[in-house]
């Protein structure tokens, strides 16, 4: 605002500076006449002179319209001349009487007119030194405010570089907190996970170790003399037990599946044994109820399908177990198809029973954690409804999607699909097998064929366990010995000879992993001299897993120890018979 004030105020004075510098000019020219100056509006500039008075109007009217110089006649004073100059300022003036009218010398005229003429040139020269220096003044004016706005500029970006500075100091900062806390929350949440998995691994043995003892002894006492009363009790004893394993299985894959920690392998899957097993495995069941189960498998020759068998299995047997359950008297079918005619597409699975159905507004409802198609099924049936929570877990961790069709009273129909991955088949050795297996696959079991008594180790540290394996054992026709740790077990084999160990993981001072480590280390090394049941050279005592430690990590634990079969508790019977009688064939 004061430059602008400075501004206006300097050109004033520029005006008042022309008009001076014009009117000293022109007493310097007409040193002998009256000299007076009027601005274009007619105000007459300084000491208006006496002598220009007379006329005055007149003369400047003229002079105002006319580019040359108008003379205004008087009375008896000399004429009064007019002259108006480029800077529109009026130059009224006389000449001295002496001269001759300018209007009748013309020299005299051309030489006043020049002279004006002259003056113009010199009011032009002033007025652009005027306008120069009004122009420098603006440019400094210009230049401070410039000189202002930089400096202005030059602040504001400091204070942003500041600002800037600042902000990324605390957002690196915040990054930096964020960051350490996500990694605590990491180490928290890891921690979490691995206690949760520890805490899993614990009660899935500690609750699988009483259940070996509670279904093996009842399934003994079956077999033992009872009255009918006794033997009712004793099969609900083993009713109870089996449908308890099976809830605590449930339950622990379902905590399983939801904490993470389920991993699936990749094997290579004979669909049609998948099928054929869950067959074989349900078959009593059927027939016990007058049902029939029939598999369709389509033709998968010419491609491998890699996958987890045993998940699989697991969903197929309790689709089929539900379908056994919800039938009277019926047809199950298990199906197993290409999708799209293209194994590289996906696999469907689909289970087909002629059952009691389900009504249409609860097919979504089963598929959630403990929930019926109605109440009155637990009721009939029994269950908990975690089966197919958990069939929909895996089947999803597989990557696909399960779902039912139904009608009620008439039947349903589970499906789901799975993708899987496929190979080209290699030509390979048949003999091949999982670990240093002694007893071929497949193999079928010799009962009532002679065969010599076999002496087995049994390594066990829990006393009940111990007396239900023990009395296993012995049914089977084999003597038995006990050690209740690796220590123990080792010491036993420096002076007794055995055929087979069968080894516990879980125990005081030494466990069965790091037993059997041992053993195989002995077995190649000249230690074996001083183990009478090790010392023949190339010999390689068949360890047995047996353990309530049952996940798919937990048996390639065993084998990676060194150990050749793997049994899981709570035994079962029939599976602990067909291992003990295959190895007496082959030894
Ligand atoms: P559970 O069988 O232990 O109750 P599931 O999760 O396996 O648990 O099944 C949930 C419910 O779905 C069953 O209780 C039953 O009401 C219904 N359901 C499952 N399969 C069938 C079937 N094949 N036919 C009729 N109802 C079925």
């Amino acid at each position: 605002m004061a430059d602008l004030f400075d501004d206006i105020f300097s050109d004033i004075v520029d005006a008042d500076e022309v008009a001076e510098e014009l009117l000293a000019s022109l007493v310097a020219t007409i040193p002998y006449g009256a000299i007076g100056l009027c601005s274009a509006e007619g105000v007459p500039f300084g000491d208006f002179p006496a002598g220009c008075v007379a006329g005055k109007q007149e003369a400047f009217d003229q002079a105002l319209l006319s580019s040359d110089i108008v003379a205004v006649a008087r009375d008896k004073d000399e004429p009064l001349y007019g002259y108006r100059l480029r800077t529109s300022h009026v130059i009224l003036f006389t000449i001295p009487p002496h001269l001759p009218s300018l209007l009748a010398d013309p020299y005299l005229y051309k030489l006043y007119l020049n002279s004006f003429l002259l003056l113009d040139c010199k009011a032009d020269t002033a007025q652009a030194v005027i306008e120069a220096k009004q122009h420098s003044r603006h440019i400094e004016v210009l230049k401070q405010q410039h000189l202002k706005m930089v400096d202005a500029n030059h602040e504001q970006y400091l204070q942003l570089q500041k600002k800037e500075k600042e902000y990324a100091a605390q957002l690196e900062a915040d990054i930096a907190a964020q960051t350490r806390e996500l990694r605590e929350k990491n180490i928290q949440l890891e921690e979490a996970s691995r206690l949760k998995s520890e805490f899993l691994a614990n009660m899935s043995h500690e609750l699988r170790t009483p259940m070996n003892a509670i279904i093996g002894f009842s399934g003994l006492l079956l077999d033992t003399e009872q009255n009918a009363e006794q033997e009712d009790f004793t099969q609900t004893i083993c009713t109870a037990a089996d449908s308890l394993l099976v809830l605590i299985n449930d339950i622990l894959d379902l905590a399983k599946i939801e904490s993470g920690k389920l991993d699936l392998l990749s094997e290579k899957v004979d669909l049609g044994d998948v099928a054929a097993g869950v067959k074989n495995m349900l078959k009593s069941q059927a027939f016990a109820k007058n049902n029939e189960i029939d598999v369709v498998v389509a033709d998968f020759t010419g491609v491998e399908i890699w996958g987890d068998p045993t998940r699989l299995r697991q969903i197929l047997i309790n689709l089929v177990g539900n379908a056994l359950k919800f039938t009277e008297k019926g047809k199950i079918t298990i199906r197993i198809t290409p999708q799209h005619g293209d194994p590289q597409r996906g696999i469907c699975f689909a289970v087909e029973d002629t059952g009691i159905g389900i009504a249409k507004d609860r097919q979504d409802a089963i598929f959630e954690k403990f929930t019926q198609a109605d109440s009155s099924t637990t009721r009939k049936f029994g269950g908990t409804g975690l089966g197919l929570t958990i069939c929909q877990q895996l089947v999803t961790l597989m990557g696909g999607e399960i779902g039912v069709k139904s009608v009620k009273d008439e039947g349903s129909t589970f499906f789901f699909n799975v993708v899987l991955e496929t190979r080209t088949p290699e030509i390979e050795d048949e003999t091949k097998v999982q670990g240093q297996t002694v007893i071929p696959a497949g193999q079928s079991v010799a009962t009532g064929q002679a065969s010599r008594e076999i002496s087995v180790l049994l390594v066990e540290d829990n006393i009940v366990n111990q007396k239900l394996a023990m009395l296993l054992v012995k049914r089977e026709g084999c003597r038995v010995d006990v050690a209740s740790d690796g220590l123990l077990a080792l010491e036993k084999l420096r002076d007794n000879h055995y055929d087979l160990i069968l080894m516990d993981i879980q125990m005081p001072n030494m466990d069965g992993l790091t037993a059997t480590r041992r053993i195989r280390e002995i077995e190649n090394s000249p230690e074996r001299g001083e183990f009478a049941c090790l010392k023949k050279a190339g010999n390689h005592i068949t360890i047995v897993g047996l353990t309530a430690h049952a996940r798919a990590e937990d048996e390639q634990g065993c084998y990676d120890a060194g150990m050749d079969l793997f049994l899981t508790k709570p035994i079962n019977k029939t599976k602990f018979s067909e291992t003990l009688q295959s190895f007496k064939n082959l030894v």
